[in-house]
Protein backbone atom coordinates (compact mmCIF):
# COMPACT_ATOMS: atom_id res chain seq x y z
CA UNK A 1 0.00 0.00 0.00
CA UNK A 2 1.01 3.58 -0.67
CA UNK A 3 2.92 5.27 2.28
CA UNK A 4 0.17 7.94 3.49
CA UNK A 5 1.43 10.78 3.00
CA UNK A 6 1.44 10.02 -0.94
CA UNK A 7 -1.97 10.68 -1.28
CA UNK A 8 -3.77 13.91 -0.71
CA UNK A 9 -5.69 14.26 2.96
CA UNK A 10 -8.74 15.97 3.53
CA UNK A 11 -8.96 17.21 7.23
CA UNK A 12 -12.22 17.99 8.64
CA UNK A 13 -11.59 20.94 11.95
CA UNK A 14 -14.63 20.75 13.84
CA UNK A 15 -13.35 23.92 15.65
CA UNK A 16 -15.35 24.60 18.94
CA UNK A 17 -18.76 21.86 17.55
CA UNK A 18 -19.51 18.48 18.56
CA UNK A 19 -20.71 16.68 21.50
CA UNK A 20 -20.96 12.76 22.25
CA UNK A 21 -23.78 12.60 20.17
CA UNK A 22 -21.74 13.78 17.21
CA UNK A 23 -20.96 10.28 16.71
CA UNK A 24 -23.43 9.60 14.39
CA UNK A 25 -21.83 11.92 11.68
CA UNK A 26 -18.44 10.33 12.41
CA UNK A 27 -19.72 7.31 11.67
CA UNK A 28 -21.61 8.27 8.30
CA UNK A 29 -18.19 9.85 7.62
CA UNK A 30 -16.77 6.55 8.43
CA UNK A 31 -18.86 4.88 6.22
CA UNK A 32 -18.63 6.30 3.21
CA UNK A 33 -14.80 6.58 4.10
CA UNK A 34 -14.23 2.92 2.33
CA UNK A 35 -14.79 4.02 -1.37
CA UNK A 36 -11.45 6.47 -1.00
CA UNK A 37 -9.09 3.77 0.39
CA UNK A 38 -5.81 4.23 -1.39
CA UNK A 39 -7.04 7.57 -3.33
CA UNK A 40 -7.19 10.02 -0.09
CA UNK A 41 -6.51 10.11 3.76
CA UNK A 42 -9.73 11.20 5.77
CA UNK A 43 -9.08 12.93 8.67
CA UNK A 44 -11.52 14.31 11.72
CA UNK A 45 -10.22 17.05 14.32
CA UNK A 46 -12.99 17.21 16.74
CA UNK A 47 -12.61 19.05 19.80
CA UNK A 48 -10.24 17.33 22.42
CA UNK A 49 -13.29 16.26 24.47
CA UNK A 50 -14.20 13.55 21.46
CA UNK A 51 -11.11 12.66 20.17
CA UNK A 52 -10.62 9.51 22.52
CA UNK A 53 -14.17 8.45 21.94
CA UNK A 54 -13.83 9.14 18.19
CA UNK A 55 -10.40 7.15 17.63
CA UNK A 56 -12.19 4.21 19.46
CA UNK A 57 -15.17 4.54 16.98
CA UNK A 58 -12.93 4.94 13.79
CA UNK A 59 -10.37 2.32 14.43
CA UNK A 60 -10.10 0.01 11.68
CA UNK A 61 -11.34 2.54 9.24
CA UNK A 62 -10.12 4.62 6.45
CA UNK A 63 -10.63 7.29 8.71
CA UNK A 64 -8.02 8.87 11.45
CA UNK A 65 -8.58 11.78 14.13
CA UNK A 66 -6.40 14.64 14.79
CA UNK A 67 -6.08 17.56 17.39
CA UNK A 68 -6.84 21.23 16.58
CA UNK A 69 -4.11 22.51 19.40
CA UNK A 70 -1.55 21.40 22.05
CA UNK A 71 0.84 22.82 24.64
CA UNK A 72 4.55 23.00 24.00
CA UNK A 73 5.18 20.98 27.11
CA UNK A 74 4.72 17.20 27.50
CA UNK A 75 3.36 17.62 31.09
CA UNK A 76 3.23 20.44 34.11
CA UNK A 77 1.53 22.58 35.59
CA UNK A 78 -1.06 24.30 32.78
CA UNK A 79 -3.95 24.60 33.93
CA UNK A 80 -6.64 23.92 31.21
CA UNK A 81 -4.09 22.96 28.25
CA UNK A 82 -3.17 19.24 26.32
CA UNK A 83 -0.15 18.23 25.42
CA UNK A 84 0.94 16.58 21.95
CA UNK A 85 2.05 13.46 24.48
CA UNK A 86 -2.10 13.76 25.72
CA UNK A 87 -3.38 13.84 21.98
CA UNK A 88 -1.27 11.00 20.84
CA UNK A 89 -2.60 8.89 24.49
CA UNK A 90 -6.29 9.46 23.95
CA UNK A 91 -5.83 8.26 19.72
CA UNK A 92 -4.90 11.53 17.89
CA UNK A 93 -2.57 11.06 14.46
CA UNK A 94 -1.99 14.55 13.93
CA UNK A 95 -2.34 18.18 15.48
CA UNK A 96 -3.03 21.10 13.84
CA UNK A 97 -0.93 24.14 14.84
CA UNK A 98 -0.85 28.02 13.85
CA UNK A 99 -4.70 28.03 12.94
CA UNK A 100 -5.57 31.30 11.89
CA UNK A 101 -7.87 31.57 15.26
CA UNK A 102 -5.59 30.65 17.53
CA UNK A 103 -2.84 33.34 15.88
CA UNK A 104 -5.96 36.02 16.53
CA UNK A 105 -7.82 35.19 19.40
CA UNK A 106 -4.74 33.24 21.84
CA UNK A 107 -1.91 35.66 19.85
CA UNK A 108 0.22 32.67 18.83
CA UNK A 109 3.12 33.79 16.79
CA UNK A 110 4.87 31.97 14.20
CA UNK A 111 7.71 31.37 17.10
CA UNK A 112 4.93 29.32 19.29
CA UNK A 113 3.77 27.26 16.63
CA UNK A 114 7.02 26.71 15.89
CA UNK A 115 7.36 25.15 19.34
CA UNK A 116 4.39 23.34 19.15
CA UNK A 117 4.81 21.89 15.81
CA UNK A 118 8.07 20.65 17.47
CA UNK A 119 5.95 19.42 20.14
CA UNK A 120 3.85 17.30 17.79
CA UNK A 121 6.63 15.69 16.60
CA UNK A 122 8.57 14.89 19.67
CA UNK A 123 5.06 13.00 20.36
CA UNK A 124 5.23 11.00 17.48
CA UNK A 125 2.43 12.99 15.63
CA UNK A 126 2.21 14.73 12.05
CA UNK A 127 2.20 18.40 12.31
CA UNK A 128 -0.78 19.92 10.23
CA UNK A 129 0.83 23.83 10.69
CA UNK A 130 -1.21 26.64 8.95
CA UNK A 131 -0.44 29.82 6.88
CA UNK A 132 -2.43 32.22 5.22
CA UNK A 133 -2.79 35.93 4.70
CA UNK A 134 -5.31 38.64 6.13
CA UNK A 135 -7.32 40.40 3.68
CA UNK A 136 -5.47 43.93 3.64
CA UNK A 137 -2.04 41.60 3.08
CA UNK A 138 -3.61 41.02 -0.42
CA UNK A 139 -4.55 43.94 -1.23
CA UNK A 140 -1.61 45.20 -0.27
CA UNK A 141 -0.02 42.31 -2.53
CA UNK A 142 1.98 41.12 0.42
CA UNK A 143 0.53 37.49 0.41
CA UNK A 144 3.72 35.34 -0.65
CA UNK A 145 5.77 38.12 1.77
CA UNK A 146 3.32 37.01 4.46
CA UNK A 147 3.05 33.39 3.61
CA UNK A 148 7.17 33.04 3.64
CA UNK A 149 7.69 34.67 6.72
CA UNK A 150 4.97 32.53 8.24
CA UNK A 151 7.02 29.00 6.72
CA UNK A 152 10.40 30.34 7.61
CA UNK A 153 9.23 31.42 11.20
CA UNK A 154 6.20 28.22 11.74
CA UNK A 155 8.50 25.32 10.61
CA UNK A 156 10.99 23.42 12.07
CA UNK A 157 14.32 22.22 10.56
CA UNK A 158 14.15 18.70 9.86
CA UNK A 159 10.40 18.00 8.51
CA UNK A 160 9.60 15.13 6.28
CA UNK A 161 6.83 14.26 4.37
CA UNK A 162 5.68 11.77 6.65
CA UNK A 163 5.93 14.34 9.47
CA UNK A 164 4.38 17.80 8.20
CA UNK A 165 1.48 19.08 6.22
CA UNK A 166 0.74 22.11 5.50
CA UNK A 167 -2.51 24.12 5.08
CA UNK A 168 -2.28 26.90 3.29
CA UNK A 169 -5.36 29.31 4.25
CA UNK A 170 -6.30 32.38 3.42
CA UNK A 171 -7.70 34.36 6.62
CA UNK A 172 -10.35 36.16 4.79
CA UNK A 173 -11.40 33.41 3.25
CA UNK A 174 -12.10 31.27 6.52
CA UNK A 175 -15.88 30.90 7.28
CA UNK A 176 -16.78 33.27 5.07
CA UNK A 177 -18.17 31.58 1.56
CA UNK A 178 -15.20 33.58 -0.24
CA UNK A 179 -12.53 32.00 -1.95
CA UNK A 180 -9.65 32.75 -4.43
CA UNK A 181 -9.48 32.36 -7.68
CA UNK A 182 -7.36 28.82 -8.99
CA UNK A 183 -4.86 31.19 -10.43
CA UNK A 184 -4.23 32.80 -6.61
CA UNK A 185 -4.55 29.52 -5.26
CA UNK A 186 -1.81 28.24 -7.46
CA UNK A 187 0.32 30.61 -7.22
CA UNK A 188 0.68 30.91 -3.18
CA UNK A 189 0.60 26.48 -3.36
CA UNK A 190 3.54 26.87 -6.30
CA UNK A 191 5.32 29.26 -3.69
CA UNK A 192 5.00 27.37 -0.95
CA UNK A 193 6.42 24.28 -3.01
CA UNK A 194 9.21 26.16 -3.89
CA UNK A 195 9.80 27.17 -0.09
CA UNK A 196 9.65 23.86 1.25
CA UNK A 197 12.09 21.83 -1.68
CA UNK A 198 14.41 24.73 -0.98
CA UNK A 199 14.65 23.92 2.63
CA UNK A 200 13.92 20.25 3.38
CA UNK A 201 14.98 19.19 -0.15
CA UNK A 202 13.31 15.64 -1.34
CA UNK A 203 11.11 15.44 1.81
CA UNK A 204 10.08 19.28 0.45
CA UNK A 205 9.22 17.75 -2.76
CA UNK A 206 6.61 15.87 -1.09
CA UNK A 207 4.98 17.64 1.71
CA UNK A 208 1.51 18.02 1.61
CA UNK A 209 -0.50 21.15 1.25
CA UNK A 210 -3.76 21.38 1.62
CA UNK A 211 -5.71 24.26 0.63
CA UNK A 212 -8.24 25.77 3.13
CA UNK A 213 -11.10 28.54 2.97
CA UNK A 214 -14.70 27.74 2.39
CA UNK A 215 -14.17 24.92 0.79
CA UNK A 216 -18.29 23.57 -0.23
CA UNK A 217 -18.75 19.93 -2.58
CA UNK A 218 -19.57 23.30 -4.64
CA UNK A 219 -16.32 24.19 -5.32
CA UNK A 220 -14.15 21.29 -4.17
CA UNK A 221 -12.92 19.94 -7.63
CA UNK A 222 -12.62 24.19 -8.57
CA UNK A 223 -10.50 24.47 -5.52
CA UNK A 224 -8.41 21.05 -5.37
CA UNK A 225 -7.43 20.28 -8.74
CA UNK A 226 -4.86 23.25 -9.02
CA UNK A 227 -1.66 22.07 -8.89
CA UNK A 228 0.15 21.59 -6.10
CA UNK A 229 -2.83 21.43 -3.72
CA UNK A 230 -2.70 17.82 -1.93
CA UNK A 231 -5.82 17.68 -0.26
CA UNK A 232 -8.29 20.02 1.99
CA UNK A 233 -8.54 21.88 5.37
CA UNK A 234 -12.15 21.95 5.63
CA UNK A 235 -13.65 23.90 8.65
CA UNK A 236 -17.96 24.33 8.42
CA UNK A 237 -18.54 22.42 6.00
CA UNK A 238 -16.68 19.05 8.07
CA UNK A 239 -19.38 19.17 10.66
CA UNK A 240 -22.16 17.20 8.00
CA UNK A 241 -20.69 14.16 6.93
CA UNK A 242 -22.59 14.17 4.06
CA UNK A 243 -20.91 17.73 3.06
CA UNK A 244 -17.17 16.64 4.25
CA UNK A 245 -17.76 13.40 2.08
CA UNK A 246 -18.68 15.35 -0.90
CA UNK A 247 -15.47 17.78 -0.67
CA UNK A 248 -13.56 14.11 -0.59
CA UNK A 249 -15.13 13.00 -3.50
CA UNK A 250 -13.33 14.61 -5.84
CA UNK A 251 -10.48 12.12 -5.14
CA UNK A 252 -13.13 9.33 -5.79
C1 LIG B 1 -10.73 26.39 8.81
O1 LIG B 1 -11.11 26.99 9.79
O2 LIG B 1 -9.67 25.74 8.84
C2 LIG B 1 -11.54 26.45 7.60
C3 LIG B 1 -11.00 26.12 6.47
O3 LIG B 1 -12.83 26.87 7.78
P1 LIG B 1 -13.98 26.96 6.66
O4 LIG B 1 -13.88 25.75 5.79
O5 LIG B 1 -15.26 27.00 7.43
O6 LIG B 1 -13.73 28.21 5.88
Amino acid sequence: MAAAESIPLVAGNWKMNGLVASRSELAKIIAGAGALTGKAELMVCPPATLIADFAVAARGSAVTVGAQDCHVAPSGAHTGDISAEMLADAGARAVIVGHSERRTDHHETDAEVRAKAQAVWRAGLIAIVCVGEQRVEREAGKTLDVVGRQLDGSLPDGATAAKLVVAYEPVWAIGTGLTPTQGDVAEVHAYVRKRLSGRFRGDGERIRILYGGSVKPGNAKELLTVTEVNGALVGGASLKAEDFLGIAAVYR
